[in-house]
């Protein structure tokens, strides 16, 4: 970790409150254990599938499924490990993400990278997408027919990637995934199963950018994913 890095996970902990940090034995092994993991031999392949990201992109094209395509700039399809053990879905891309053509790429997403560091891994090691991959008109709420549209796209990309864990961010995500109706205040913070992953809900960073006290709850959060990412390793 360089000190950049350091920085932005010291910064995360003091706007979260904490002030004493893990230096235990134990802390130190899940750090070790989290670099070991980076020299891995990749997973076995998707059962059967022959599902791969670019596969998936390709399918994706040039997409005209939706209304929201005559007003994005760039399609946002997703970032990081093709084999990532943890992915973060989140709602749709904004200003930032629609220029770039990346996910969480503005201030809710510097704010991500944080809460990822927060854990001791980089974004790098995980992979972000989104449940719409165009950016709405003037960022409103996505909207049934474009989730539709959008949707079978994130349950692809979940199925070539086969995370251990799906941490959702925000409302829509979490009722998009999980496909219900219940609001995050019931689905953030526990685990459900669904197709051999894990699926834990929390804030969206652009809530918690406008509510920074949430911020201490998705530290719980996190600390619940890295305790069931080295549960579920071992
Ligand atoms: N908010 C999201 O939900 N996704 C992004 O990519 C950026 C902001």
């Amino acid at each position: 970790m360089n000190s950049n890095e350091i920085a932005a996970q010291l910064e995360f902990f003091r706007d979260i409150g904490v002030d004493t940090l893990d230096a235990s034995p134990s802390g130190r092994g899940r750090r070790r254990e989290a670099q070991v993991r980076e020299g891995e031999a990749s997973r076995e392949a998707a059962p059967g599938e022959g599902l791969t990201l670019d596969s998936i992109r390709a399918e994706i094209g040039d997409c005209q499924r939706c209304k929201l395509a005559p007003t994005r700039t760039n399609i946002v399809y997703g970032s990081g490990n093709p084999q990532a053990e943890l992915v973060f879905v989140g709602e749709a891309p904004g200003y930032d993400e629609d220029q770039q053509g990346l996910p969480f790429v503005g201030r809710a997403g510097q704010l991500l990278t944080k809460i990822i560091e927060s854990i001791n891994l980089k974004r790098e090691d995980v992979y972000i997408c989104n449940v719409l991959k165009c950016r709405p008109p003037e960022n409103r709420n996505p909207e049934p027919d474009e989730v539709a549209a959008c949707n079978p796209f994130l349950r692809k990309q979940l199925a070539a990637i086969r995370p251990k864990i799906v941490c959702c961010l925000g409302t829509f995500a979490a009722q998009t995934v999980l496909q219900t109706a219940a609001p995050i205040s019931r689905l953030r913070g526990k685990f459900f199963d669904m197709d051999g992953m894990r699926v834990i809900a929390t804030f969206h960073p652009a809530y918690l950018l406008r509510s920074p006290e949430k911020k201490r709850e998705v530290w719980e959060d996190m600390k619940q994913i890295r305790a069931e990412l080295f549960r579920l390793r071992s």
